[in-house]
């Protein structure tokens, strides 16, 4: 019939038989000379090989047949056996392996590509570190973590400065070329230099997006994460490290920290966002730790106060030059000649982005204006 057989006269003999070869299928007589072929049977479930069985039982009742079944038996024939009867159920439980065994490598070929589906869910296709989702995935992660053995976390964030006139001059390409080179300096290509930048093992650098790069730093305080990112800015700066292939880069980096600046992964975010804007503010190429300056004005962002203050430091300008201020005077009266003596002259800003005299005086003495408005 086309199928090859080999006889074991004995339970000794076909564990012997088991063991040395893959079998697809084992005929098991229940009583052999020297004990029960559900011993056998039982051997046969508990490998890892999927050989089938069938038991061959001379006592056709019920009680043996759920037995065999029990240790998974495929079938069960009872004696003495029909030749065609025999071979039905023979071909009908290899059909069941051969089914079988292609939905297991159906099932393999589907978890090897679900792997890679993974993969790609959580890669930045350019420069193959985390993307974004899988980023906030893990900086999530890492905060529970910190939160849980106290030991404090620092998040650095940093732009590429200027990239769009890199882009601009040299091309889409070249501007890929540095995404990518940023990338490999992250994962450590410049180890090896004076310049030398690396990150530890548990350090998670990811694309944020664009030109924006993110690295979570774990178990590092502020200060550590400072000297980190200014050996960064000193590595993509120098042509040693970044080849001479691609033009000079120069980096704006913000840095926070928990639990000293946030508490929670938006607040972290927030914080090292601001630092970074703060850092591409004053003038780019810098790194600028989060402090709580940054969010002077209360309900704003980092960004939005930053944003808002140069808006006020211009309209301070503005309303300097211009000489756009009102001022309205107030008498201070001597109550026993009962006449005014002196006015107090109340300064009132004629700009949108000036609230009032208080804001105009604070400004003026962040921005070093104070003896012009004097
Ligand atoms: P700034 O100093 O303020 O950061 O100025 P910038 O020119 O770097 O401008 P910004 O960071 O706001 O914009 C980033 C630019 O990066 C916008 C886009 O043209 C470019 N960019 C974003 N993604 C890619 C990319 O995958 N490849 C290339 N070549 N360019 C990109
Ligand atoms: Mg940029």
């Amino acid at each position: 019939r086309g199928f090859e057989e080999e006889a074991a006269p004995s339970v000794a003999e076909a564990h012997r038989a088991i063991e040395a070869r893959a079998f697809d299928l084992a005929i098991l007589d229940k009583n052999l000379p020297d004990g029960s072929g559900i011993e056998i049977a039982r051997a046969i479930a508990s490998s890892p090989s999927d050989t089938k069985v069938i038991v061959l039982t001379g006592y056709a009742n019920l009680p043996s047949a759920v037995e065999a079944l029990k240790v998974g038996v495929a079938d069960y024939i009872s004696k003495p056996f029909d030749l065609d009867d025999l071979v039905a159920r023979v071909s009908h439980v290899m059909g069941l392996l051969d089914l079988e065994r292609a939905n297991h490598a159906l099932t393999e070929e589907l978890q090897s590509k679900n792997a890679f589906l993974e993969k790609l869910a959580t890669k930045d296709p350019l420069t193959r570190l985390s993307n974004h989702a899988h980023f906030q995935e893990c900086l999530q992660r890492e905060l529970v973590r910190a939160a849980r053995t106290g030991r404090g976390l620092s998040l650095m964030l940093f732009d590429i400065d200027n990239f769009k006139e890199i882009n601009d001059a040299h091309g889409h390409p070249v501007g890929d070329a540095i995404l990518k080179r940023v990338a490999a300096i992250l994962l450590g290509a410049a180890r090896k230099s004076d310049q030398s930048f690396r990150l530890r093992e548990a350090d998670i650098p990811a694309r944020y997006g664009g030109d924006e790069f993110a690295v979570i730093l774990p178990d590092t305080p502020e200060v550590g994460a400072a000297v980190l990112a200014e050996r960064l800015r000193a590595c993509l700066g120098s042509r040693e490290v970044v080849g001479t292939e691609l033009p000079a880069m120069r980096i704006s980096v913000g840095l926070a920290s928990f639990p000293e600046d946030a508490k929670d992964r938006a607040e972290i975010l927030r914080c090292a966002d601001g630092a970074m804007y703060a850092a591409k503010r004053s003038g780019r190429n810098r790194t600028v730790a989060y402090s709580v300056g940054l969010e002077r004005v209360a309900g704003l962002t980092a960004r939005e106060a930053a944003d808002r203050e140069i808006a006020m430091i211009r309209a301070l300008d503005e309303c300097i030059e211009e000489d756009r201020f009102r001022f309205v005077y107030q008498p201070i009266v001597d109550a026993e000649a009962w006449r005014p003596f002196a006015y107090e002259a109340l300064m009132r800003p004629q700009h949108d982005a000036l609230e009032g005299p208080l804001e105009v005086v604070h400004a003026a003495e962040r921005a070093g204006r104070v003896h012009a408005l004097g």
